[in-house]
């Protein structure tokens, strides 16, 4: 089967508790551009349990089809199934691109999908776009360039150089994409998409593990990929104790509190508060950067955030390089001086 008779471009609509997660909807978005780039469709898969009442949301975000693997094997995540579901929808339906999040269950699904349909796949991508490749032929050799191929960019060597992979030979192109980076597109109230069931079956192969409990992270923290306000502080805060400060600017601005990894390292603050890239992708409308010096690896998760504000004692911290307003000084008076300024708004 040769390559061109690949098409369309596929999203894996992630779902927990029969809730499509954010990155269904922003993978959506991305795979619609794409699409009317390659003059092509999207469809999206839904792998899950009674979950056919999902399908008119993936319409109205962007979704021509949906695919349906219904099954109860499916209630909750597990690798087997899943991977067999979705392996099996690219071996019957031949897409040209899957899309896959890169969120715990993305990182998981996609690269065992990759090794059964034997292509390759670039993870936790930041940009993906159809263009050239290679990107600059060497002149003489335009003959040699591939058009119309995924162009997949990710950061490398931790975040110190970006890479742009393309996977020119094989069929589909797929990617992992890292939440919280696309857009999602404004719905369309009362879309519709071409609705398709399909059973590859299950058999007892499928079931490595079972499920004996499922253990709910009860905390009412907000995440902090949802927060419109987000307050963060940086090593430069100087304690666990510290970050107190930093909660009660963020109670009077309504905001929530995150850190960066130095933070997290030190054992001051949760893991799932940490922004980066090996932490989450924020973009709120305020980015208060507090003691934070603004490593590459920092400002890969925030620096899409509309105003980021900075407040650092070093001028020449990196951070001032992505602020739209930086504070010189030193944050223990400056913090508590603007929570009281911002208390009298
Ligand atoms: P520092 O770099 O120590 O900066 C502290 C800042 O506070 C300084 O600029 C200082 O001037 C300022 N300061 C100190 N005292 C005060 C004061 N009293 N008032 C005002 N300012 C003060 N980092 C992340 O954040 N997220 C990631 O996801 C992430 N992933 C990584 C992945 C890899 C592979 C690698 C190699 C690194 C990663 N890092 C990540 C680490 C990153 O390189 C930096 O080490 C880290 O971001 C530094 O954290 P920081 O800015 O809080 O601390």
């Amino acid at each position: 089967m040769g390559l061109e008779e690949y098409k369309g471009v596929y999203v894996f609509a992630q779902q927990v508790d029969n809730e499509l997660s954010g990155i269904a909807f922003e993978l959506l978005g991305k795979a619609k551009e794409l699409a009317s780039d390659l003059g092509t469709d999207v469809t999206a898969v839904l792998i899950g349990s009674d979950v056919k009442g999902l399908t008119d949301e993936l319409a109205e975000y962007g979704a021509d089809k949906v695919i349906v693997v219904d099954d109860p094997e499916l209630k909750e995540y597990r690798t087997e199934p899943y991977a067999h579901a979705l392996s099996s929808v690219i071996n019957e339906y031949k897409p040209e691109i899957v899309l896959v999040g890169a969120t715990a269950i993305g990182r998981d699904l996609g690269p065992r999908v990759s090794a059964r349909v034997q292509t390759g796949l670039t993870a936790d991508c930041t940009v993906l776009e159809i263009g050239d490749f290679p990107i600059n032929a060497i002149p003489g050799q335009e003959d040699k360039q591939k058009h119309n191929q995924l162009l997949m960019t990710r950061p490398a060597f931790g975040g110190n150089t970006i890479a742009t992979i393309a996977c020119p030979d094989n069929r589909p192109q797929m990617a992992t994409v890292r939440p919280g980076v696309m857009q999602k597109i404004e719905p369309v109230k009362g879309a519709k998409a071409e609705v398709i069931e399909y059973n590859p079956g299950f058999t007892p192969n499928n079931k490595y593990v079972e499920i004996l409990d499922i253990v709910k992270d009860l905390s009412d923290t907000v995440d902090i990929m949802d927060a419109k306000i987000l307050v963060s502080g940086g090593r430069g805060v100087g304690s666990k104790e510290n970050f107190a400060m930093l909660q009660d600017l963020a109670d009077v601005i309504g905001g929530t509190v995150s850190c960066s990894r130095a933070v997290v390292d030190n054992g001051w603050m949760p893991k799932e508060l940490q922004v980066g890239q090996t932490g989450k992708t924020v973009r709120p409308n305020v980015y208060f950067a507090i003691g934070i010096s603004g490593a590459i690896q920092h400002t890969a998760g925030m620096e899409e955030s509309d105003i980021i504000v900075a407040i650092n004692k070093d001028e020449t911290a990196p951070i001032f390089d992505v602020a739209d307003y930086g504070i010189v000084g030193d944050l223990n008076k400056i913090v508590p001086k603007l929570t009281e300024a911002l208390k009298e708004v």
